[in-house]
């Protein structure tokens, strides 16, 4: 077995703290990952503390891996030792349902096994990145170009606040002449008004603070609205072909689903707690469709990877040590952090 040491919780409220574990030998289509940088997306903490049910533990949180290739199984045909490597949100997939044949492995039918809180195939509980190493089948590892490796542990949220941005915005043909919304700056929405300014359509991002305007244009907003006030809100009804709804808390959507155009989608990827409540009347004005997406396909976050690569896009982060991952969950949770921490692995 291979030697790794972490960070783990030990149940919904221990918090964080150094663990030793072993990680399984690297099988023929396996590489060995050295962790550079870590992200701390916020479901690790939902999961952490349990705030989704049914947490698995002991628990190596850890879903936006950067790292470098040390090893590899004598199969392997895309990485070598010393390549840079990518790991994301999910680990392995059936392979052989329809959408995992369709390069949607997220939406797998015998259901991915998640990075980590998760359990394999095999049944073995499995850890993910605030770890020195990770292994994993290569066809669940990203290549990452050399241009990106001056700003490695900015590339770590590509792998999950990235792609789950990234994904809904190419799916509903975001691009020049598009009137898009990008609800809510954090984590998630920053990496939306980063792509869909560099993919050409004219963005308007929705917030609830005025302070965050002149950082939403530096991103890449055209416009910025607050939400708080029904004047600029009104103002804005059915104006817009999609909007991506980053926002976890409590919040209207038939409010936003009214700034809908004809044919007009919200998609939702903010994932709040409690059901929100949709009136009929919202979606059949305009003939409006509402829609979720979840991550994106191993394909397609390659893609999205070498699109970072090739237009200079990464996460705007925040480095914090190991030792200081419960602090940085607790400004996570106030939204105090701009827009993503990353933890960096020499510290453990
Ligand atoms: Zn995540
Ligand atoms: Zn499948």
């Amino acid at each position: 077995m291979l030697q790794s040491k972490g960070y783990a919780a030990q149940s919904s409220t221990s918090g964080l703290a150094p663990f030793s574990f072993e990680r399984r030998d690297p099988k023929p289509d396996d590489v060995v990952v050295e962790i550079a940088f870590c992200g701390i997306c916020h479901s690790d903490i939902h999961q952490v503390r349990d705030e989704w049910g049914g947490s698995m533990y002991p628990m190596v949180p850890g879903h936006e891996i950067v790292g470098r290739v040390t090893k590899i199984g004598k199969d392997v045909t895309r990485f070598k030792e010393g390549d840079l490597a990518g790991v994301g949100v999910m680990v392995d997939s059936c392979r052989v349902c329809d959408n995992c044949k369709a390069q949607e492995e997220a939406y797998c039918e015998k259901g991915f096994v998640g990075t980590y809180n998760a359990r394999g195939y095999d049944g073995v509980l499995v850890h993910g990145g605030y770890s020195t190493n990770i292994v994993v089948n290569e066809r669940y590892v990203h290549t990452l170009s050399a241009r990106l490796e001056p700003k490695l542990a900015a590339v770590a949220p590509l792998l999950c606040a990235g792609i789950t941005t990234y994904s809904p915005l190419r799916h509903w043909k975001v691009g020049p002449g598009k009137k898009v919304g990008i609800v809510g700056l954090g984590g998630l929405g920053h990496m939306g008004l980063k792509f869909a300014h560099s993919f050409g359509a004219e963005v308007t991002l929705f917030t609830t603070s005025a302070g965050k305007e002149a950082d939403a244009r530096r991103l890449g907003a055209d416009h910025v609205v607050i939400s708080k006030d029904p004047d600029q809100m009104a103002r804005e009804k059915s104006k817009y072909d999609f909007l991506l709804d980053c926002v976890s808390a409590p919040h209207d959507l038939n409010e936003y689903l009214g700034l809908l155009r004809l044919d007009g989608t919200l998609c939702q990827v903010g994932l709040p707690e409690k059901p929100l409540p949709v009136n009929a009347f919202s979606m059949v004005t305009n003939r409006r469709s509402m829609s979720g997406s979840m991550i994106g396909g191993m394909a397609e976050t390659q893609q999205m990877l070498d699109y970072c690569a090739e237009h200079d896009i990464v996460s705007d982060i925040e480095m914090t040590s190991v030792d200081q991952i419960n602090q940085a969950y607790e400004r996570v949770v106030k939204a105090d952090v701009k827009y993503r921490f990353v933890i960096d692995m020499e510290t453990l």
